[in-house]
């Protein structure tokens, strides 16, 4: 198949182009590089099925090419990313997931789109089934980011009804892995960062908040199974065990060796206090569960930021 991933040089998009390659589709990835980075797709730039479009899928898609499936993961996704230019993150959402939805109308693709667990805000459900309506403060921080991802839903489930263009809805919960940003400010590459300079760990709030933590590949096995499946969705992606932030910490303390004390820090606006998957529906209809435990799934990412310390000025 002839595949086009929006976001492809990012975390998560960059290990979907490898996989979709791996897989033998020919795979295009459009990315306007806001966060996403050259060298998270430069293996691939020697496979013949691979090409890089540069856009912003704010603007219009005039691409000449026909493609059957394609993945929007076009959004910064980090809280200091996507509050850099909150007006552009509810532009990405809004004016880009239409510009992408015309362009599969037109094409005739199926397509999936990348949304959150975002979407529950602060839950006052626990675990959060696909059910659950959530809780977002429209008025917060976050809510350039969350209430963008929510009305995305809608217009995919909108241009479904209208015009019939096969989607997948995804709810993806905290992914990390390689190639994650050293510098996003995300927890996990965050405490790892830090850990591995011995400098002290930033612990927003008292770090009682918790999060479930989900590998990059089990993650993108599940997107794949979601977009090859008759399943529209939405459907939660997730590993369902559950951690405080300060577990988290220790446990990346503990195998870095590191000799960082823990610095508390104010908890920013808006924080979810809880947050874990109910998997229900991807077991029983994809077939799909996360196989890479905190643990092992750690030692691979630091493993990667050990690399990338070495590797460049970091
Ligand atoms: P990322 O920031 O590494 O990747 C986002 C990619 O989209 C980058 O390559 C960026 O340059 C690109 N991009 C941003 N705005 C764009 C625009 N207007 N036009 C074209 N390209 C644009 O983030 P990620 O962690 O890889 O997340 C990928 C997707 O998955 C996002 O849609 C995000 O909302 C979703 N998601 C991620 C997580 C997570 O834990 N990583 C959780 C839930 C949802
Ligand atoms: N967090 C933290 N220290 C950091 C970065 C994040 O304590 O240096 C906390 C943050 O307040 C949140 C959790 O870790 O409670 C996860 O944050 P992240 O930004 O990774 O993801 P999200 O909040 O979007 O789930």
């Amino acid at each position: 198949m002839k595949i086009l991933v929006t976001g492809g040089a990012g975390f998560i998009g960059s290990h979907l182009c490898r996989y979709l390659l791996g897989k033998g589709h020919e795979v295009v990835c459009l990315d306007n590089f806001f966060t996403g980075k050259s060298k998270n797709i430069l293996d691939l730039k020697k496979n013949a099925k691979f090409k890089v479009i540069p856009h912003d899928i704010t603007n219009p898609i005039n691409i000449q090419e026909h493609f059957d499936r394609i993945y929007n993961l076009a959004c910064p996704a980090s809280p200091v990313h996507y509050q850099f230019d909150p007006i552009k993150t509810v532009k990405a959402n809004t004016l880009g997931v239409i510009n992408i939805l015309e362009f599969a109308k037109l094409n005739g693709a199926r397509i999936l789109q990348a949304s959150t667990s975002e979407v529950y805000g602060d839950p006052l459900e626990h675990p959060q089934k696909e059910t659950y309506k959530g809780n977002v403060n429209t008025l917060g921080p976050r809510a350039c980011y969350d209430e963008g991802k929510r009305v995305a839903e809608t217009l995919f489930m909108d241009y479904h009804r209208k015009y019939k263009v096969p989607i997948r809805i995804v709810r993806i919960f905290n992914t990390y892995g390689p190639s994650m940003d050293k510098n996003d400010g995300r927890v996990v590459s965050n405490f790892i960062m830090q850990a591995l300079k011995n400098e002290p760990i930033t612990m927003y709030g008292e770090g009682k908040q918790t999060r479930s933590f989900c590998y990059v590949s089990d993650l993108i096995e599940g997107l794949y199974r979601l977009m090859e499946s008759d399943c529209i969705g939405p459907i939660n992606l997730g590993n369902p065990r559950e951690f405080t932030i300060i577990e988290l910490a220790k446990k990346v303390v503990k195998i870095t060796g590191s000799k960082s004390k823990i610095e508390y820090k104010e908890l920013p606006q808006d924080d979810p206090t809880q947050r874990k998957p109910d998997i229900t529906l991807a077991k029983k209809f994809l077939r799909w569960e996360p196989k890479i435990q905190l643990n092992e799934g750690l030692k691979k990412t630091i493993d990667y930021f050990k690399w990338l310390i070495k590797n460049e000025d970091a």
